[in-house]
């Protein structure tokens, strides 16, 4: 009988089990022992972008959270809990956004076809249009307009990230941790910098600062 695809992913994990062992027997028994990544990871929830293999990490050096378009929306919950849980638990030291050129979420943001339920968390990525409209309108190429969107797009999020009250209370703590904005290329795996490094909210404008 033909494997299914289902339970061919059953067997390729036997398969890395079995390789990882092969190279490090005690591997798994040292992940169980804990977790101390140094890198909370928000990156998008596209197929082609994953968070390990890029940097080449292994298990255990990467706290992960991935949503549509790698967006920083400051009520929501999960992206909250994941980024207290990392900063204020596991005190991570740098958090890196990484968006991706040809994302479908940006794309889907610059147009005006609705998509269902999905439009409501793309009117977050309007918004950051809307903030940078004057710059994005005057690139006529469509296609340089839509990368442009995606750079722009990391850095609102990184913004967003170092608004917080988690991350501003974790640099009132003197905790080292700095906030930085990626963007991946799909057809090259290249990454891009954007160097928009925030390690301290005096970096944040005045209304966003906190007084703890
Ligand atoms: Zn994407």
């Amino acid at each position: 009988m033909p494997q299914t695809f289902y339970q061919q992913l059953l067997e390729n994990n036997k398969k890395w089990v079995a390789e990882t062992l092969n190279e490090d027997p005690d591997f798994f028994k040292k992940l169980a022992k804990g977790q101390k990544p140094p890198l909370l990871w928000i990156g998008c929830a596209d197929s082609r972008v994953p968070a390990n293999e890029i940097i080449g990490a292994v298990p255990g050096e990467v706290f992960v959270h991935r949503n549509i378009a790698n967006m920083v929306v400051h009520t929501d919950m999960n992206m909250l809990s994941v980024l207290d849980y990392a900063v204020s638990v596991l005190k991570i030291k740098h958090i890196i956004v990484c968006g991706h050129y040809g994302c479908g979420g940006i794309h889907a943001a610059m147009g005006n076809n609705s998509f269902g339920l999905i439009d409501n968390w793309i009117r977050h990525i309007k918004d950051v249009y809307r903030f940078h409209r004057k710059e994005l309108d005057d690139i006529k190429d469509e296609h340089k307009r839509f990368d442009r969107f995606v750079e722009l797009n990391v850095m609102e999020q990184v913004f967003g990230l170092a608004r917080t009250s988690i991350v501003q209370s974790a640099w009132n703590n003197n905790q080292e941790l700095t906030v930085h904005g990626w963007v991946y290329g799909v057809d090259s795996g290249i990454v891009k910098d954007l160097e928009v490094n925030f390690s301290s909210n005096e970096q944040i404008e005045k209304a966003y600062q906190l007084n703890f």
